[in-house]
């Protein structure tokens, strides 16, 4: 059993600071709005790691996206958040206000090394294995809602 939050939380850092240690020009918001009665979810810690990391390294790459259209005021921000739904269930939440999903790219973002990034700067694995690891490995749920130019949330359902 693992406290969820705290792996959040660990993962966020570990990406932002990763990040910023590679380019000291990005930066980004980080909101944590984290359920105290989450409870501890029985996952294996490195697998649902990778899924976080990558998660919130799309979300961050996303609010760059965003930034380099130059749009004035405006503030990269990743926010996560946790929320037990009932006895069997709890909800993990990543959102960003980056570039958005197009229709077009949507149905393909599971695909394995399906990416949108320049070469060397993804593989396009992270969604598929995550997708994997969530459903098949932990029998949870992952899913996407998204507006072009405006936010993408990707939200992870755990039964505990
Ligand atoms: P990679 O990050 O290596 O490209 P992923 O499987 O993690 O591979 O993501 C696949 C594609 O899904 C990305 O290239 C991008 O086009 C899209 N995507 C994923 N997350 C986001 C996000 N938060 N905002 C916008 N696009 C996203
Ligand atoms: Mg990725």
């Amino acid at each position: 059993p693992i406290d969820i939050n705290n792996l959040a939380d660990e993962y966020l850092r570990l990406a932002y600071h990763g990040l910023r240690a590679n380019d000291k020009s990005f930066n980004a918001t980080l909101l944590t709005d984290f359920d105290s009665n989450l409870g501890k979810v029985s996952v294996v810690p490195q697998d649902m790691g990778r899924v976080l990391l990558n998660l919130f390294t799309n979300a961050f790459y996303a609010t760059e996206e965003k930034r380099k259209t130059g749009l004035a005021n405006y503030q990269p921000t990743v926010q996560v958040i946790t929320r037990r739904i009932d006895g069997e269930t709890i909800e993990l939440r990543v959102r960003d206000n980056g570039c958005g999903i197009p229709a077009s790219v949507l149905n393909k973002i599971y695909q394995p090394f399906f990416t949108t990034k320049p070469t060397g700067q993804g593989t396009g694995l992270g969604l598929s294995l995550s997708y994997d690891i969530i459903t098949k490995g932990h029998g949870g749920e992952l899913v996407v809602e998204t507006e072009e130019g405006k936010f993408t949330e990707f939200t992870i359902r755990l039964p505990t």
